[in-house]
């Protein structure tokens, strides 16, 4: 692999930027929201204002006009913060602004990729249903024309947000294939306030009651034929282009969740003395945190190469599948060593590590579990 991605002068200030933003208004809020179970609307709200929300999109419909690799950095250190705000920022920057930048009308993007760019809408993709996860060509929900609306019916699963979404846009089923070729996007604005939309339940998961993951039953829910995101048909073609950029922002999740819980160990074994020494002192913690200083650099590295292969116009399929797995698995490994390098504090919740690895285990499964991405690396090894 050779790697080209010369980080320059702005990338640095970027992180620098987007760290002292987060220690100023994001790290203050993160135990009240988790222990209230709140969602965090006005953080999701100051990361726009402060331009970190819409990073590669263009400037005239409110983004940065900035490239993947301060994407990627923007997504690490905001995870490295906290995962939830950098999941709400990567999901919507990248499976909803992504295809209405590219693919969206003209009016879409002023209306709805503006709001997504500047965090002022959160978007929501409502794709996974419970018959139909990593084989996502399967999916049952429809979208039927009837007159000049699209008819929407189906059951979903796992839509992150999308109880507290001011847009979401749904993968349905358009016309006869009943494979990935039937499938379009359709943007639904204001859901909670659509007839026959009907959020079931927030499923309890092990990231916690901050996480907004929604079930949500859509009967007879109808939006004008206009709401139709580029070509009837071509919708999981362009879920397939914005995961090559999720991924990477995935990745960069993963790299700062990984670096939370390293920074934590370091801390941690500097002041923690048993048997009258600092327990860092102890090859068995010093080796342990060798490892995770070597993994979380590698992880960071194969993210930047895939968010500067992207820089240069290429196709990173690979390239940000590996990102996602590598990273997502070494937020998981380093995690769990973060939690058993703080002993009993860290299976407490006094202490953010047994978070990290909470948080770790759903991102080896979003965006493709990490065997599908496996799939998808191994799939283009001989091209
Ligand atoms: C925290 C979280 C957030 C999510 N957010 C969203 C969201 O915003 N929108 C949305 O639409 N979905 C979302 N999802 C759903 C996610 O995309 C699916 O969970 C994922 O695609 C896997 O589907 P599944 O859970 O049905 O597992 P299944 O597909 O049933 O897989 C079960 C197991 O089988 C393995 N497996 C399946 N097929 C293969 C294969 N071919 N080869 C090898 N192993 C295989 C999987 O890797 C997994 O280990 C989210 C999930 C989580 C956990």
């Amino acid at each position: 692999m050779i790697t080209h991605f010369n980080l320059e002068d702005r990338h640095r200030e970027q992180r620098a930027a987007v760290r002292e933003f987060c220690e100023e208004h994001v790290e203050p809020h993160v135990e009240t929201h988790e222990q209230n179970g709140t969602f965090p609307r006005e953080i999701v709200e100051r990361i726009g204002e402060s331009g970190f929300h819409g990073v590669p999109f263009p400037t005239e419909y409110g983004g940065a006009g900035d490239d993947y690799r301060s994407f990627a950095i923007t997504i690490e250190e905001l995870a490295r913060s906290w995962k939830l705000i950098a999941g709400t920022v990567s999901g919507a920057s990248c499976l909803v602004g992504y295809p209405l930048a590219q693919f969206g009308s003209e009016w879409q993007k002023d209306e709805w990729l503006r709001g997504v760019a500047t965090g002022q809408t959160v978007a929501a993709l409502s794709m996974t249903e419970p018959e139909a996860g990593s084989d996502a060509g399967d999916m049952r929900t429809t979208a039927e024309k009837d007159g000049d609306e699209w008819v929407i019916n189906g059951h979903k699963v796992w839509t992150t947000n999308g109880a507290v979404a001011d847009l979401i846009v749904v993968v349905a089923r358009t016309n006869e294939h009943d494979d990935y070729r039937g499938l379009s996007l359709i943007g639904i604005p204001n859901p909670v306030e659509q007839d026959g939309l009907e959020i079931v339940r927030d499923i309890p998961c092990m990231e916690g009651d901050a996480a907004v993951e929604s079930e949500i039953r859509y009967e007879d829910v109808r939006v004008p034929e206009e709401n139709l995101i580029g070509e009837e048909g071509r919708g999981f073609r362009y879920i397939m282009e914005g995961l090559d950029i999720g991924r990477i922002g995935t990745g960069a999740q993963g790299v700062g969740v990984a670096q939370a819980a390293f920074d934590a160990s370091r801390e941690f074994a500097d002041t923690r003395e048993q048997f009258d020494q600092p327990i860092r002192e102890f090859q068995g913690i010093s080796f342990k945190l060798s490892d995770m200083a070597m993994e979380v650099e590698s992880a960071r590295l194969l993210t930047l190469h895939a968010a500067a292969e992207r820089d240069r116009g290429n196709r990173v399929t690979k390239e940000a599948a590996m990102a996602k797995t590598k990273a997502t698995d070494v937020a998981m490994d380093v995690a769990t060593e973060a939690v058993q390098i703080h002993g009993s504090r860290g299976y407490s919740e006094d202490y953010p590590v047994e978070r990290h690895m909470r948080v770790a285990k759903g991102m080896q499964i979003y965006e493709g579990t990490n065997e599908v991405n496996r799939i998808v690396i191994s799939n283009q090894l001989y091209e």
